[in-house]
């Protein structure tokens, strides 16, 4: 009698430590090291898996994180390997799947890593006898990326980019991330895993990385004067890097979220934003030959799944001011760059 009574008190103190643990993939990314950050805040202990633990430049801000020392491991693994996760994630209470390939040129070999990269990690989720639910960060792009809708309806998680118009246009990263959000949904579905989504739009906001990440680099770009990667994006949203990773804790803790969750602050065209930045920081060179994207281009993006939860998103101004500060204390962006107009 008190033999079954021991046990259960040590399963008990066994779940409590488990209820806590989680796994974050891609831990040393732009959007996983702010995630990290917000967990160990929220008291979590967290496995973050990179594709080398020894790396200081790649690793070193996540040591420095409060909370890090006491409730942080870093484990080695690798998308394009099976069975990498394995350690990493089992015994973890959650999962939150972050690491895709992110490119500055993306190409069709992305799709792979992504994929089955993706697939890999489900089938460890599928051992972890304590695993309670999987968040996996997808993007806007698995839903815009298609031509056949009213641009007068927002767009909401019931869209889905259309495999076909990103192939016709070798929209690789799109790609990417639809068939891995697609597999991913089947995946969970057969084998009974609790997946949430959460899709960003475009993350603005301070990287805790000092290597900038392909996103963080082309906004810095735009700050330099650059037009190219902004006027192909043309209309866009924007959400700041904070809200992301704080959407990715609401729906891995609120018990009611299911399905996907569009994740995203304000959406605008290009010459409207650099004109409203422009004025905001008249000491940085920011362009005015940004074109109006064409017509087709328009879209919005209904977020009140997201909003219903609780959440509050930042303002557009927020996010760049706290973009532009970042990137001036990191040495990135020079204070006193004079501006070109
Ligand atoms: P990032 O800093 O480049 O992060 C990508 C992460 O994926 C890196 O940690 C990278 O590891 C990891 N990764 C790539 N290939 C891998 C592989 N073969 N094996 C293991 N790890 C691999 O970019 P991010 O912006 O934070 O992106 C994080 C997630 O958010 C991605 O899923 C991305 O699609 C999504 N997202 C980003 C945005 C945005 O605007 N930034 C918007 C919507 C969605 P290494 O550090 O070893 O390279």
């Amino acid at each position: 009698m008190m033999e079954g009574k021991m046990k259960k008190i040590d399963e008990e103190e066994e779940h409590a430590t488990k209820a806590k643990l989680v796994c974050v993939t891609g831990a040393a990314g732009y959007l996983a090291s702010w995630l990290i950050k917000r967990l160990l805040l929220c008291g979590y202990t967290v496995i973050g898996t990179v594709r080398d633990p020894g790396d200081e430049r790649k690793v070193g801000h996540l040591w420095k994180l409060e909370g890090a020392e006491e409730r942080l491991k870093l484990l080695k693994a690798d998308l394009t390997e099976e069975g990498s996760f394995d350690d990493a994630i089992m015994g973890c209470e959650g999962v939150f799947h972050t690491a895709s390939p992110v490119l500055p040129t993306p190409n069709e070999g992305m799709l792979k890593a992504a994929v089955e990269g993706s697939l890999n990690v489900l089938r460890s989720c599928k051992k972890n006898p304590w695993l309670r639910r999987v968040v996996l960060t997808s993007s806007s792009s698995a839903v815009r990326a298609r031509d056949d809708f009213d641009p007068k309806m927002p767009l909401d998680e019931s869209s889905w980019s259309s495999v076909q118009l990103c192939q016709n246009l070798q929209l690789w990263y799109a790609l990417s991330k639809t068939l891995a959000e697609r597999a991913a949904w089947e995946f969970c579905k057969q084998n009974n895993i609790h997946l949430v989504t959460v899709l960003p739009t475009f993350v603005i906001g301070p990287s805790l990385p000092p290597h900038l990440c392909s996103t963080a680099t082309d906004v810095l770009g735009l700050f330099k004067g650059e037009t190219e990667k902004f006027q192909v994006h043309g209309r866009m949203g924007y959400v700041h890097i904070d809200d992301v990773a704080a959407s990715h804790i609401l729906v891995y803790e609120q018990e009611d979220a299911q399905g996907r969750y569009l994740c995203n602050s304000t959406i605008i065209d290009i010459q409207d934003l650099a004109s409203i930045l422009s004025k905001r920081y008249p000491n940085l060179p920011i362009s005015n030959r940004f074109t109006k994207p064409e017509d087709r281009q328009y879209y919005e993006f209904n977020t009140s799944k997201l909003r219903s939860l609780g959440m509050k998103f930042k303002s557009l101004e927020e996010m760049f001011d706290d973009t532009v500060t970042s990137l001036m204390e990191q040495g990135h962006l020079s204070p006193l760059a004079p501006p070109s107009h």
